[in-house]
């Protein structure tokens, strides 16, 4: 059983990751994986906390670029290697998000919301004083308003990211507390054929649901979308391909039977 294409990737050049490059491809051949793509952070106005610079997010493509075809020339009888990014969405930035994308030529770009109102749910401060279940439906209204002026991605990014940072023990967060606007969001890709990333990483780490959780994965099958990729969101070797056979599974559980490469964001379709 060959595990899907890992495509959702973060090495050194990403400022949350120190992962050498060629650590992370020679984790992925130890797991018999046969395409990956890496896809570096790209969120340009990141704010500026105590432990972060103001260009901690921002990436060097031309540098990032370079190694990556240094690694994808030397591999290429091994692994195919795709170059990729995951953009962080602020509706401000549209423009300009619209423009570094089609500067270069990536086979692939996530579409991603970091931040709501400038702050990172990721950080427990965020959440002090909100009101869990108000900001769940801000998260989801604020990333339609973003798709609905950035079209050049190829997936979005962990549909429900921020439940994987809330508060333990909420049970606020579920498909049909939300279903209006989330079938907002799916029926939305669906009509401009994008996807959806499937984040496997609360799977390896925490062991909740993946983002998005497979109600999600399966109501965006009902409406009649096909686009999935698989993502471990590694940030260092061991986690390449994190917990991809049991997110296959649930795939084809939520009624897939392909997912999806890109070469120059063009879908391609592989049987899981
Ligand atoms: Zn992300
Ligand atoms: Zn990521």
């Amino acid at each position: 059983m060959i595990l899907p294409a890992d495509y959702h990737l973060h090495t050194h050049n990403s400022g949350d990751s120190e992962a050498p490059m060629e650590e992370m491809i020679e984790s992925a051949l130890k797991k018999g994986i046969k395409e990956i793509c890496f896809t570096e952070h790209m969120d340009m106005d990141y704010p500026v906390t105590e432990d972060l610079t103001k260009d901690y997010f921002l990436l060097d493509t031309a540098s990032y670029k370079k190694e990556l075809y240094k690694y994808k020339e030397m591999y290429r009888d091994k692994i195919t290697i795709k170059f990729g990014v995951e953009v962080g969405m602020q509706t401000h930035l549209a423009k300009k998000n619209s423009d570094y994308v089609r500067s270069e030529d990536f086979d692939f770009v996530i579409a991603s919301i970091h931040l709501i109102d400038g702050e990172d749910p990721y950080y427990p401060s965020f959440w002090t004083g909100k009101d869990v279940k108000k900001t769940f439906g801000q998260y989801f209204e604020y990333t339609l308003e973003n798709l609905k002026i950035f079209d050049d991605y190829c997936v979005l990014g962990h549909l429900d990211y921020l439940v994987r940072y809330a508060p333990k023990n909420n049970k606020d967060y579920s498909y049909q507390a939300y279903s209006e606007i989330i079938d907002a969001i799916l029926t939305h890709l669906i009509s401009k054929d994008k996807g959806l990333d499937f984040n496997t990483k609360p799977l390896y780490t925490d062991k909740s649901c993946p983002n998005p959780n497979t109600e999600i994965l399966k109501r965006y099958k009902e409406l009649g979308g096909r686009i999935i990729t698989f993502g471990s969101d590694a940030h260092k070797a061991d986690a390449v391909a994190g917990s991809f056979n049991k997110a296959r599974m649930m795939a084809l559980a939520c009624g897939f039977d392909e997912y999806c490469t890109f070469e120059k964001k063009i879908p391609i379709f592989h049987r899981l």
